[in-house]
């Protein structure tokens, strides 16, 4: 199988937090992040909904009101992510092709000023995209829970397979990791 090829080490998060309303923006601010990139699709939204409402509005207003620059980055198509991200005014890479480096690179040119690694958190559900592809680029990644899994691609469903693998192999090679990240929720 391919996930053998693959390191277990960038499939393992920085956090993992039930959704993105629970993530510790103090303690990110503290480490020195001024740069929040988010995965769009059982991250913020479930597959099924098609805007943000009041809560999401909220919410990245106050990120951008902490002072964070916010890229959304998605694999999804641009006829899905350029209205979300038009109604939260914020930027964003719609076929972001993750886990591969491009579609991080094409977010980083959304910024203002070429940003340092160190200062950028990536927020995904996935551990073959969002995780890998953020460990890969030399980022941190926080791993939320997917908002809903039943309505998912094909495409994602055989992730899905592969990331119950990936955890498997996480936890027999770093079980105090596991346990402390709490992947066992998952
Ligand atoms: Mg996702």
């Amino acid at each position: 199988m391919i996930h053998n090829l693959l390191k277990v080490r960038h499939f393992i998060p920085d956090d993992h937090v039930n959704t993105i309303y629970d993530i510790n923006i103090n303690y990110l601010k503290s480490e020195g992040k001024t740069i929040l990139l988010f995965d769009i699709d059982n991250t913020i939204i479930p597959y099924d909904i098609d805007l943000p409402d009041d809560k999401i509005q909220s919410y990245f207003d106050n990120l951008k009101n902490a002072g964070f620059q916010i890229v959304l980055i998605s694999n999804n198509h641009k006829s899905r992510i350029k209205p979300f991200s038009e109604a939260l005014g914020l930027p964003y890479v719609f076929s972001a092709k993750k886990p591969l480096k491009s579609g991080f690179k094409k977010a980083l040119k959304r910024l203002d000023e070429k940003p340092n690694k160190q200062s950028i958190t990536l927020v995904g559900d996935q551990l073959m995209t969002d995780v890998f592809g953020g460990k890969r680029f030399g980022i941190d990644v926080v791993l939320v829970k997917p908002i809903k899994q039943k309505t998912e691609k094909w495409y994602t469903k055989i992730n899905r397979i592969v990331e119950r693998k990936m955890l498997k192999r996480i936890q027999k090679r770093f079980p105090e990791t596991y346990d402390t990240l709490n992947l066992h929720t998952r």
